[in-house]
C-alpha cells in the first residue's frame, strides 16, 4: 500500500512513481479503481457523498490537478503532479509487451476507435481488446457488459467525464472483478488529436487549467471550484 495524505477529507496516495504502482496493480489481477483527482472533483465530492465514498475506497488516487498538489505541498508532502493522461501513457508503454489487455471506452463516436488505432501503431505488441464510444444508452448497458466480459480487459480506460465515469466504473466492477479501471476524463480527445493539450511550459508551471479555460471558456463556471477549493484548504475545512 502507498502512503496516503488527506486533502479536504479525501485520500490522495503519495508515490514517486504512480505508473509503476499501476502496472503492479494490473499484474496482480485482482482489479481496481484508479481516480485522478483535481480541485473540481474534490469540491464536487463535498456535495456528492457517493462520490466522496468512491474516492475513499479507490485503490489509487493520484494528484492530477495543480490545486491538489498545492494542498499537499502545504502539508509538507514531497509530491509532483501526475496528470491522468501522462500516467496512462506511461502505463501503456510499460505493459505493451506484457500481454495485458486494454480496452478504450469513452468520448464521441469514432474517437475511441482512432485512439485504439493510434496506440496500436505507436506500441506494437499492445493488446487492444476493444473500444467503444461513450455515448451509449442505458438500455445498451447489458450488451456492453457482455461485450466487456468477452473482451476480458486487464485495463479498462474510461473517458466519460467526471463524475459519470466514476459512478459507471463502480457499477461495473462486479461484472469485471479482475479488471483495473481508470477514469481518464478527456484523454481520448487528446490522444485522438481532437483536442490539443496545453504547451509543455504551461503544464510544467501548473497552468494547464488556464489553457483549458482559454480554449473552452464554458468551463469558467466549473472552474469556480478552484478558488473555492483553495479557500476551503486555507480554512482547514
Ligand atoms: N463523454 C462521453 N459520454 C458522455 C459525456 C461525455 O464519452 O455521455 C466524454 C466526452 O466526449 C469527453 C469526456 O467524456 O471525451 C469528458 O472530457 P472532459 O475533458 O470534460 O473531462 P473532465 O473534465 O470531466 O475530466
Amino acid at each position: 500500500m502507498l502512503p496516503t495524505a488527506v486533502v479536504l477529507d479525501l485520500p490522495v496516495h503519495l508515490s514517486a512513481n504512480y505508473a509503476e504502482f499501476l502496472v503492479q496493480l494490473i499484474a496482480v489481477g485482482n482489479g481496481g479503481h484508479v481516480i485522478t483527482i483535481n480541485a473540481e472533483m474534490a469540491m464536487l465530492a463535498r456535495q456528492e457523498h457517493a462520490l466522496s465514498q468512491l474516492i475513499s475506497k479507490a485503490d489509487l488516487v493520484v494528484p492530477d490537478g495543480a490545486g491538489v498538489v498545492w494542498a499537499l505541498q502545504r502539508q509538507g508532502k514531497q509530491v509532483r503532479r501526475c496528470a491522468g493522461v501522462d500516467l496512462v501513457e506511461a502505463v501503456l508503454k510499460k505493459i505493451a509487451q506484457s500481454g495485458k489487455r486494454v480496452y478504450f471506452l469513452g468520448a464521441a463516436p469514432g474517437v475511441a476507435a482512432l485512439v485504439a488505432e493510434r496506440w496500436s501503431a505507436a506500441l506494437p505488441g499492445l493488446e487492444v481488446c476493444g473500444f467503444r464510444d461513450g455515448f451509449f444508452k442505458s438500455q445498451d448497458q447489458e450488451n456492453l457488459v457482455a461485450e466487456l466480459q468477452t473482451a476480458r480487459p486487464d485495463l479498462l480506460l474510461v473517458g466519460l467525464g467526471v463524475p459519470r465515469q466514476e459512478y459507471w466504473i463502480d457499477e461495473m466492477r462486479k461484472y469485471l472483478p479482475s479488471t483495473v479501471f481508470v477514469g481518464v476524463g478527456g484523454s481520448f480527445d487528446i490522444w485522438s488529436g481532437t483536442k490539443e493539450r496545453a504547451p509543455k511550459w504551461l503544464r510544467e508551471n501548473y497552468l494547464e487549467w488556464l489553457y483549458r479555460l482559454y480554449k473552452e471558456p464554458w468551463r469558467a463556471k466549473r472552474m469556480l471550484a478552484l478558488p473555492k477549493f483553495a479557500l476551503a484548504v486555507l480554512k482547514g475545512a
